[in-house]
């Protein structure tokens, strides 16, 4: 009878940490990845065992996402620096040469991640010869956008830690405590003149991701941002008597799509329209000319015949826009970093469109949460509109108002079982380093499995 009562009353929600507990756990001076904080948005529970218990699962003889990321950067990393160096002339290096070169990468940086494994079994040969696919792809194309634009590649997986001394990254939190950042930006091109230094972030994705104001909202989207805000600030004190103007933030999908095309012409046309980055581009015109001299074949800017701009460019912002949107990002962060000194660890996965934490989670046999079940429910978010929580971030002030009621739009919570329901098709918005499962929507390069990823900051 006992254990019936037991049943029926059973709880299963974590509560809140004692604070005290909560100190101990991430010390008075916490140091963390923009991925780390991404990750508590999507689950606090999830981060207290990954972050706050260390808990970690496993390691089993297997090709995981995360080596496959960090052959695709070393690879890309490898590759741009040689032309930055001059080892690498690409007027010079034809398309054969260049794909040699790039497979010899691909290699040479697998044997770093693992001696063995890639030839430890013909799947894993095949996953190889995928991956030097997606690395060859991934290089042409960004050839292709640095012939097409006028900025160099300058800076790769570019560290900041606390010790870069940044403002940005160093947040006060209540009670003296305070949270920094460390991470690397996958790559930054710029171009100096005699009076700027215009700059271009690149974030690597396996996956095919764009700005999501919403998530940007939630807390659930800040690395860009971050990687932007801080190599603006890195190269202000490099160059302290110049203007820096941010050229755009993007993100560059790391694939080999396959392309439903019979003909080569068309088959090409849709890969180079596939292969342009996503995120956000300055207005400003030198900073269009820079990035694709106005083709609309690099970024999604798009133009009429006469040049002017099409009225669907959603992606397109200006300084002060981006300045804003970094300032956002701060003050979530900040508000991320006290929620988790205070010891808030509740499950509280969100129910995305199309995504949960879940899904991927390692942790899924300790928190053995269950919608509907021991007081265990999904987070359904706010139905927020995109272009009013764009409002909301771009010009807070004049939008208070209209964020209170898009607020009053939520829908009322409702509990989903994780069983009985069908099995959501991942986020396509992986980074190659990210923090989560991911599958590719492309060529995959483990096939329709998802893979876990680890957490890492490029990330
Ligand atoms: S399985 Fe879901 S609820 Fe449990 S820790 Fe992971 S993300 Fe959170």
């Amino acid at each position: 009878m006992e254990r019936i009562l037991d049943g029926y009353f059973y709880n299963n929600q974590a509560g809140v940490l004692d604070q005290a507990i909560a100190r101990k756990l991430y010390g008075t001076h916490m140091v963390h990845s923009v991925s780390r904080l991404e990750s508590y948005a999507g689950c606090a529970y999830q981060f207290f065992l990954k972050f706050g218990l260390k808990l970690e699962k496993r390691n089993e003889y297997k090709v995981e996402t995360t080596h496959i990321g960090t052959i695709l950067h070393a690879v890309m990393e490898s590759f741009f620096k040689k032309v930055k160096e001059g080892t690498i002339c690409l007027a010079d290096l034809t398309e054969q040469e260049r794909d040699r070169l790039v497979a010899k990468m691909t290699v040479d940086e697998a044997k770093k991640v693992n001696e063995t494994i890639f030839e430890s079994s013909y799947r894993n040969r095949h996953q190889l010869d995928v991956l030097i696919r997606i690395a060859r792809r991934s290089v042409a194309n960004l050839c292709r956008h640095l012939e097409q634009g006028d900025m160099t590649p300058t800076y790769f997986e570019e560290q900041f830690t606390p010790k870069s001394n940044l403002s940005y990254i160093d947040m006060a939190l209540e009670d003296g405590m305070r949270m920094e950042l460390s991470g690397a930006v996958d790559r930054v091109d710029i171009r100096e003149t005699e009076d700027a230094v215009y700059v271009k972030v690149i974030d690597y994705k396996s996956g095919a991701k764009d700005i999501d104001y919403v998530k940007m909202y939630e807390g659930r989207q800040l690395q860009l941002t971050v990687y932007m805000s801080v190599m603006m600030e890195l190269l202000q004190k490099k160059y302290p008597d110049k203007k820096i103007i941010p050229t755009g933030m993007y993100y560059f999908r790391v694939s080999d799509l396959l392309v439903d095309e019979a003909e080569e012409e068309k088959r090409e046309a849709k890969r180079i329209e596939e292969s342009r980055l996503s995120g956000l581009v300055n207005a400003d015109d030198f900073s269009l000319e820079l990035m694709d001299g106005k083709t609309g074949l690099v970024t999604r800017v798009r133009y009429k015949k006469d040049g002017s701009f099409d009225s669907r460019n959603a992606a397109l912002v200006t300084t002060e826009e981006l300045q804003t949107i970094s300032e956002f990002v701060r003050k979530k962060m900040i508000e991320t970093g006290e929620k988790i000194i205070h010891g808030e660890i509740e499950m509280n996965p969100e129910k995305g469109e199309q995504n949960s934490p879940c899904n991927f989670c390692d942790y899924q046999n300790i928190c053995r949460f269950e919608a509907g079940l021991g007081g265990n429910q999904y987070r359904i978010s706010p139905q927020m509109d995109k272009n009013e929580v764009k409002m909301l971030i771009l010009h807070p002030d004049d939008e208070q108002e209209k964020g209170e009621s898009v607020h009053g739009t939520e829908k009322p919570e409702k509990s989903e079982s994780v069983h009985g329901t069908k099995k959501p098709e991942p986020e396509k918005d992986e980074s190659v380093h990210g923090t989560q499962k991911s599958e590719q929507k492309g060529e995959s390069v483990q096939g329709t499995e998802n893979a876990q990823e680890k957490e890492g900051d490029h990330a």
